[in-house]
């Protein structure tokens, strides 16, 4: 009988499918999610089908929601130049932001309004560094396992978010050249199959939803994840 496309796609899945990616601990036996990579509070409805979505215990997916909370919020601030809900292009980051007032006004207070040379009011957002990169990095765990069937399981080595436009153009081309894949991504994978099919890919990003949300993964011996969210930020995520 010849095997289905499902369980091609699922093949290199299977041998990790009983340890959550973010904790390590087995899934048997425990309570568990389908978590989408990246969380759809960062895409906008309608949602593209199709999501990438990997299996993780209840307990870190529960454990992930305040960061990612934060994270929405805060971009949503950032992106809008305001904390008012009602001003937020996204829906998710107007309805966090009118739920959650304390995350509101903390987020107010990280607002810096400082005088350029030329006179003019400028903002500056200053970013919990942690809770950004916590999301930053179960993300690139996400792509990671379901692009590879790679489940990271150590700390990475590397950790980065910050706006294109904080990056000095050397940094900006740097971030934006991508050396593809010099090693071979084994037949079964999915990013195999992607770079096969051309499936999703534009200029070499994987892209979830075009505005929103396009990833990259460098596979030569360790792997690096790169994301560009909102067309904004910039994140990068390394292990050995
Ligand atoms: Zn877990």
């Amino acid at each position: 009988m010849a095997r289905s496309l499902k369980s091609i796609e699922d093949a290199s899945d299977l041998r990790h499918k009983s340890w959550c990616i973010h904790c390590s601990r087995t899934l048997h036996g425990r309570s568990t999610n389908r978590d989408h990579v990246p969380s759809q509070s960062l895409l906008s409805r309608p949602f593209p089908t199709q999501l990438p979505v990997v299996e993780i215990c209840t307990e870190c997916n529960v454990g992930f929601s305040l960061d990612e909370q934060y994270f929405v919020a805060f971009l949503g601030a950032v992106l809008s130049g305001s904390t008012d809900p009602e001003l937020q292009r996204s829906e998710v980051a107007a309805r966090t932001l009118a739920g959650n007032p304390a995350l509101q006004a903390r987020i107010e207070a990280a607002k810096k309004e400082y005088l350029t040379l030329g006179g003019e009011t400028r903002i500056l957002w200053m970013p919990d560094d942690e809770r950004i990169k916590r999301v930053v990095v179960k993300n690139a765990r996400g792509h990671a396992y379901y692009e590879l069937g790679e489940p990271m399981l150590d700390d990475p080595i590397f950790v980065k978010a910050i706006p294109l436009a904080s990056m000095t153009d050397e940094e900006r081309e740097d971030f934006f050249s991508l050396q593809g894949i010099s090693g071979w991504p084994e037949a079964g994978s999915r990013l195999m199959s992607r770079l096969v099919t051309g499936d999703d890919f534009e200029d070499g990003w994987i892209v979830v939803q075009r505005g929103h949300y396009r990833y990259h993964l460098d596979h030569d011996g360790g792997i690096r994840v790169r994301a560009v969210v909102a067309e904004y930020l910039a994140t990068e995520v390394v292990w050995d």
